[in-house]
């Protein structure tokens, strides 16, 4: 059969049977149908250069990792209510990774699901201390980053501004409030300690208390954004001292992604009451995790948990196999090695290309800012989307994201080699060679941007912008009202 007449007769169907929401990648989606190491084969044989999928982290289709989880499926593949080898192993494995306070796993089945029950660990601490303190609980607020993506579920829909602030967004709920995305490269937003206690200040307003802050350790909806030196820290202290429970969202940068540490958190100079694992943990098998102070699980541990599917038996295999993977590739060096060499040489990139802002990275997890003029650093998501239709006309597979949608996101399978570095800064150099020096793909591409400036890029920045003002206000309020009430004590 011929295999584009089949690509196309696919689309018709999916489109007729399967939820009209969903996305697609690319104008033309693509029918992959095998996967190698960094690589995805579509339906007609050719080959592309995977720089998207950091869940098959160990590379696409695994073979030892396939192997565990099959050998497993062959003997049996049972719930956590029987004991089991595995997940005594992955649970004792993953906490050997982490610092000692976290003493606790849960195995779950996605990032969604992990975050959830990490929300409600601290909604159980808050209203076991109200209890201990003979009080009634106050209502449970919770503190978020700007952009955040942390799920699909009701719960964790309610704290990512990504979605409830996105096209068609539901709105963010009383209960939650966002810190200002912190800009390092437009300079915006960079004292953590002020955008917390303002977090702080707006829920106590609203007669709340936030019991949980979270956030990934390195934006990655807010288009890989590092956090400046000492912000995370100063975060935490504010969100400590008003008692909250500080959860590190590790589902996209984690598990030696970043190259100089095995978590992100590390490197941002935290250490977190609960951290989170997703995507990569199975390579592909559906397998997340919360792991958790004793503290916490035990204020949590009076009602019965039980997740059908959370800590099977194929489960714990392939998240074994991952982690060992991991450690017989070397994988966080090599990912600190050729991520090294592909930052170097996308900034030397950057500086014959005005376009390109900024170039930011640690390891395998890198964005590159696409802009429309250096000097007025205004985002320019249809340039990035032309590039990144360009990159797939040359078969490497890129994604963009950020609050504009204007960063290219780079987070390849962890196998990803030095010449895969190579061959896609020159498919890069290339786009940018085409775009700039044609007057009619400039010309379009400029056209475009000015409809997605008045449809995304405005609303956008205005809504965050009036949040950020609501979020300092807050805590401008909150400290005029202390220091008048110091004044009234001295009277
Ligand atoms: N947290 C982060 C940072 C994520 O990127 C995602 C998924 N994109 C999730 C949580 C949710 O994970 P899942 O899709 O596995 O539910």
């Amino acid at each position: 059969a011929d295999p584009e007449a089949r690509r196309r007769a696919l689309l018709q169907e999916r489109r007729a049977v399967y939820g009209p929401n969903t996305s697609l990648s690319y104008k033309q989606p693509l029918h992959i149908v095998r996967g190698a190491g960094a690589r995805l084969f579509d339906s007609g044989g050719a080959a592309y250069l995977d720089c998207v999928n950091n869940v098959t982290h160990v590379g696409h289709a695994n073979e030892a990792v396939n192997a565990a989880i099959c050998g497993q499926l062959a003997l049996v593949n049972t719930n956590s209510r029987y004991l089991s080898e595995g997940l005594v192993e992955l649970s004792k494995q993953l906490l050997a990774t982490l610092p000692p306070n976290l003493e606790v796993v849960y195995l779950c089945n996605s990032g969604s699901e992990a975050n959830d029950l990490a929300l409600r660990m601290a909604r159980a601490a808050a209203a076991a201390r109200a209890g201990r303190a003979g009080a009634a609980p106050a209502a449970p607020h919770v503190a978020c980053m700007a952009s955040a993506y942390h799920g699909h579920l009701t719960s964790t829909m309610a704290i990512s501004p990504y979605k409830f602030w996105g096209a068609h967004g539901a709105g963010k709920e009383p209960w939650v409030h966002v810190l200002p995305l912190p800009d390092t490269y437009r300079g915006h937003h960079l004292d953590g300690a002020a955008s917390a206690r303002g977090a702080l200040a707006e829920a106590r307003a609203a007669g709340g208390e936030v019991v949980a802050f979270i956030a990934e350790s390195v934006l990655s909806c807010g288009g890989q954004t590092f956090f400046p030196e000492g912000y995370l820290p100063a975060v935490y202290a504010e969100m400590r001292a008003a008692g909250a429970v500080c959860i590190a969202d590790e589902v996209q940068c984690g598990f030696g992604r970043m190259g100089d540490a095995f978590w992100g958190f590390q490197l941002a100079g935290v250490a977190p009451d609960a951290v989170v694992f997703g995507k990569p943990m199975g390579n592909g098998f559906p397998l997340s995790a919360v792991a958790v102070t004793r503290e916490l699980a035990n204020t949590f541990g009076a009602q019965e948990y039980f997740n059908t599917f959370g800590g099977c038996n194929a489960a714990a295999a392939a998240g074994l196999a991952v982690l060992s993977e991991i450690r017989r590739l070397d994988l966080q060096a090599s990912a600190a090695r050729v991520g090294a060499r592909l930052l170097a040489r996308l900034r030397a990139l950057a500086s014959e290309h005005p376009i390109i802002g900024d170039v930011r990275g640690r390891g395998l997890f890198v964005g590159i800012e696409v802009v429309r003029c250096p000097a007025s650093k205004a985002p320019a998501p249809a340039a990035a989307e032309w590039i990144k239709e360009f990159a797939l006309s040359r078969r490497v597979l890129l994604s963009t994201d950020g609050p504009f949608d204007n960063v290219l996101k780079i987070k390849p399978p962890m196998v990803f080699s030095e010449a895969d570095a190579d061959e896609l800064v020159g498919v890069l150099s290339e786009a940018l060679r085409a775009l700039t020096g044609s007057e009619a793909a400039r010309a379009a591409v400029e056209e475009a941007e000015a409809a997605r400036y008045e449809a995304r890029v405005a609303p956008t920045a205005a809504r965050y912008e009036e949040n950020a003002a609501r979020i300092y206000a807050a805590a401008a309020a909150e400290a005029a009202a202390a220091a008048a009430a110091r004044k009234l004590a001295l009277l």
